[in-house]
């Protein structure tokens, strides 16, 4: 691992205007950590890395590089990019066991963060640098949200979070309350109660979408985020189908098939897959097959009636499967937005914000997913660091 990480790290050219960093959503100096690594300086690298991105260990693994920094890198004309994801990995995950920094002296604010997914646990580490007591409102029993319930193991070990949690949470005295929905028995009216300056909501985007077609309720159908969120509760049995073919589609696809599925058709609408490229060559060369510009028109016990995407009459046909996962996309839940006065959503449930996170209430931001819609984890982390420093602003101004 070492001497390749060393190999990539040496053919970095150091360009003056790189275009690697230009393709990063969170803009990693890219040049200037390999630097660091080449002179010996290995914590230095660490810390800017984590500097500019908490989630740096996640993001070298899960983040679409080939689209982002790999995919601009300027050696990648030519031949192969820096593979930069190994480089940050490697310096990310040495680095992380010596952040035992303990907490900021206290500012004596209080601000509370509901959802634990990238963009809330963003949030979280940034103002507790600043000072700030944080309390983290979560309503599954562990932190993480889609990094934790959503992406497998496979592609993301959950000893990350965890690690995450020791070194980022509890070292800097964050206090995280577990199976604690907001919008529940607590509001965000009950936390403005009891002393939290602001409030900052990054819930994400947990309710699928749905097909709206006759047999969608039957018992052999699911969606894919459920079957994410614990698959071993699942029996699929040996064929199985599954309509959709972005990323979430294909981390179902090649959870199943992992779990015993024999068969597996993937199922998109168009003529290619939303997926990205890795994504997808894994899931072919791992047993999947995609069929494509098909249309689900019915489920029924015996699998899916599909039509032709472009002319539905006459070409329907019945694909058999035992099980059918639903994997569109998801859009958000409304508990928050039921539950909290004067806090708008647009027509799709979104809530409103602006760059920097003003929602329509002054004192609650928001940011990630249940803004944007079903994103990306840098772009949540992105966003989430403007938001910070728009919260931190406010706090000291009406303080
Ligand atoms: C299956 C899947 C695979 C993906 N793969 C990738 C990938 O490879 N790379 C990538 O960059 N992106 C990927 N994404 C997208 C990425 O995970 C999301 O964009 C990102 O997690 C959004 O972060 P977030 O913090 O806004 O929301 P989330 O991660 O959704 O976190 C929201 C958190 O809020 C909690 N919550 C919700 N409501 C409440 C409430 N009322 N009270 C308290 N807590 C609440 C939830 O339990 C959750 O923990 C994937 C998404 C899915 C679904
Ligand atoms: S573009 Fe490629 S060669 Fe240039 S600094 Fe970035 S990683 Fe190095």
């Amino acid at each position: 691992m070492a001497a390749h990480v060393l190999d990539e790290a040496n053919r970095c050219l150091n360009c003056k205007n790189p275009q690697c960093q230009k393709g990063c959503p969170i803009h990693t100096p890219i040049p200037s950590v390999i630097q660091l690594m080449l002179e010996g300086r290995l914590d230095e690298a660490g810390w800017k890395l984590f500097e500019n991105n908490p989630l740096t260990t996640v993001c070298s693994l899960i983040c679409d590089h080939e689209k982002q920094c790999e995919g601009h890198c300027i050696l990648g004309k030519k031949g192969a990019p820096v593979h930069f994801s190994a480089i940050e990995n490697y310096i990310s995950s040495t680095y992380s066991s010596k952040m035992v920094k303990g907490p900021a002296s206290p500012n004596g604010m209080r601000a509370a963060i509901i959802g634990s997914g990238p963009a809330g646990l963003t949030i979280a580490v940034l103002l507790a640098r600043k000072g700030y007591q944080v309390t983290i409102f979560e309503s599954k029993d562990k932190i993480g949200g889609v990094l934790r319930y959503g992406i497998p193991e496979f592609r993301l070990p959950k000893s990350i979070l965890d690690d995450f949690e020791y070194r980022h949470l509890r070292l800097k005295d964050i206090k995280v309350r577990p199976n604690t929905a907001v919008g529940g028995a607590i509001s965000i009216e009950d936390l403005l109660r009891d002393g939290y300056k602001s409030i900052f909501i990054g819930t994400g985007v947990w309710r699928p979408n749905t097909l709206h077609i006759k047999g969608e309720t039957l018992g052999h159908v699911h969606y894919g985020i459920h079957y994410l969120n614990n698959p071993d509760s699942f029996h699929l049995g040996e064929r199985v189908i599954v309509i959709g073919a972005g990323n979430a589609a294909m981390d179902v696809a090649r959870t199943a098939m992992r779990k015993g599925v024999r068969y597996l058709q993937c199922f998109s609408r168009d003529a290619s897959v939303a997926a990205s490229k890795s994504e997808f060559d894994y899931a072919v060369l791992e047993g999947v097959e995609f069929v494509y510009g098909k249309i689900p028109v019915e489920i029924t016990d015996e699998g899916v009636i599909f039509a032709d995407a472009g002319e539905t009459e006459g070409t329907e046909k019945l694909y058999p499967a035992d099980s059918v996962i639903v994997s569109i996309s998801q859009g958000p839940r409304n508990q928050l937005v039921r539950t909290t006065r004067g806090l708008d959503a647009d027509a799709c449930g979104l809530l409103v914000a602006d760059d920097s996170g003003h929602t329509s209430r002054p004192e609650i931001f928001a940011s990630g997913d249940v803004v944007n819609g079903a994103r990306t984890v840098v772009e949540a982390v992105a966003h989430s660091k403007k938001v910070a420093e728009a919260m931190d602003l406010y706090m000291k101004e009406t303080m």
